[in-house]
């Protein structure tokens, strides 16, 4: 049984539900179709190598993670800061090719297919984490 009032039982309690869900996380392409490449892959909700590159901090960015008392800014390495197991290899780099800024793809907010696109992986970060 949890206490409420021990923060060591809370953080136990905590770290149980996060290793929960960690275990019994989604790990199947969202896109599934006879076009997947086997398995799935650590895709980045926000572009690891140009725009986590910005804000990195020796190999870490700060997020925001729950807690014990709410939620709180916490380094996470930079290779596991916003991945999710929501897509094969196949289907993450097809799908999200025209928002994998590069040299020559920039972002343009007048775009609405780049929009849609990092719109799309947004809600899918957040069904998988759901
Ligand atoms: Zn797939």
């Amino acid at each position: 049984m949890i206490d409420y009032n021990n923060d060591i039982s809370i953080n136990r309690a905590m770290a149980g539900i996060d290793a929960w869900c960690k275990k019994n996380a989604i790990s199947e392409c969202l896109e599934k179709n006879q076009e997947c490449t086997p398995g799935v892959i650590k895709s980045h909700s926000i572009q690891n190598r140009r725009v986590l590159e910005l804000l990195v901090d020796a190999g870490h960015v700060h997020m925001i993670q729950p807690s014990s008392s709410g939620v709180r800014f916490e380094k996470v390495g930079r290779n596991k800061a916003t991945t999710f197991t929501g897509y094969c290899g196949f289907h993450d780099n097809s799908i999200f090719a025209p928002i994998d800024f590069g040299d020559d793809r920039i972002f343009d907010i007048e775009n609405n297919a780049q929009l849609s696109l990092l719109t799309l992986r947004a809600i899918a970060k957040e069904y998988w984490a759901s």
